[in-house]
């Protein structure tokens, strides 16, 4: 089982760990900081040094409890302890990014009444798919007005770790289909932008809206009558 360093600390760049179980180039540790991917967020990239050797990490992912992590040659054997540094420039604009998303979906929630359905994001690039009957060409500028507002207003995020029964009781999760989640997950890890949003999410975020910097809607796309893509991207 893979420690989620990611979870508590998004902003760790480096850890160090022990080599856990090997598959090919892949290998698992006891815990890492690099982010495996989902709810949107790409998995990260980086390095794994041991012995004065250094691997590319060119692919992460989760499978059951363990975080594998995929090499560019032959994996170090297991027992060995590595240091490991994630790409965090691109993380960063990742973080900003998926914060972003947050706000983008937190300010329809809360001005507009539509709940958002799915969404993919990039470094400094992201689309959110909303159930948005009434969305106009006209709510362009004031969407990205609105967004914007919430950058400059700063709003801390704070994450948590709950117990199922407790999530199931908040009503801002249970609109985010938290419902959707499989049975045997125990405990549920939540995103909040303080007065804003609040979602489940497995996601690695910026600890203040300031530090996602200007937003701008760059695309807005009917995807059917009531389907609705928003296109946004950061500076
Ligand atoms: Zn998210």
């Amino acid at each position: 089982m893979t420690e989620a360093l990611y979870h508590t600390d998004a902003y760790l760049k480096e850890f160090d760990a022990v080599v856990t179980a090997i598959d090919g180039n892949k290998v698992a540790l006891d815990r890492t900081a690099f982010y495996p991917g989902g709810g949107g967020q790409p998995h990260d990239v980086g390095t794994l040094a041991a012995n004065g050797e250094t691997w590319n990490v060119v692919k992460v992912s989760k499978q059951g409890a363990d975080v594998w992590h995929e090499l560019d040659r032959e994996a170090p054997s297991v027992g060995t302890q590595v240091h490991g540094a994630i790409d965090w420039d691109r993380r960063y604009k990742l973080m900003r990014t998926h914060t972003a998303m947050h706000i983008l979906c937190g300010v329809i929630f809360r001005d507009y009444g539509a709940s958002v359905t799915g969404g993919n994001m990039e470094p400094l690039k992201g689309r959110m798919d909303f159930e948005f009957e009434t969305m106009r060409q006209e709510f362009v500028k004031q969407i990205e007005e609105k967004i914007n507002v919430e950058v400059t207003q700063a709003r801390p995020t704070s994450v948590k770790i709950l117990p199922r029964a407790e999530a199931f009781q908040i009503p801002d999760l249970i609109r985010t289909k938290i419902n959707l989640l499989p049975a045997g997950i125990t405990e549920i890890r939540t995103i909040e932008i303080v007065g804003l949003d609040l979602q489940a999410d497995g996601g690695t975020h910026v600890a203040n809206t300031s530090e996602v910097g200007r937003i701008r809607v760059v695309d807005y796309k009917s995807k059917g009558k009531i389907n609705k893509r928003i296109e946004v991207a950061l500076d």
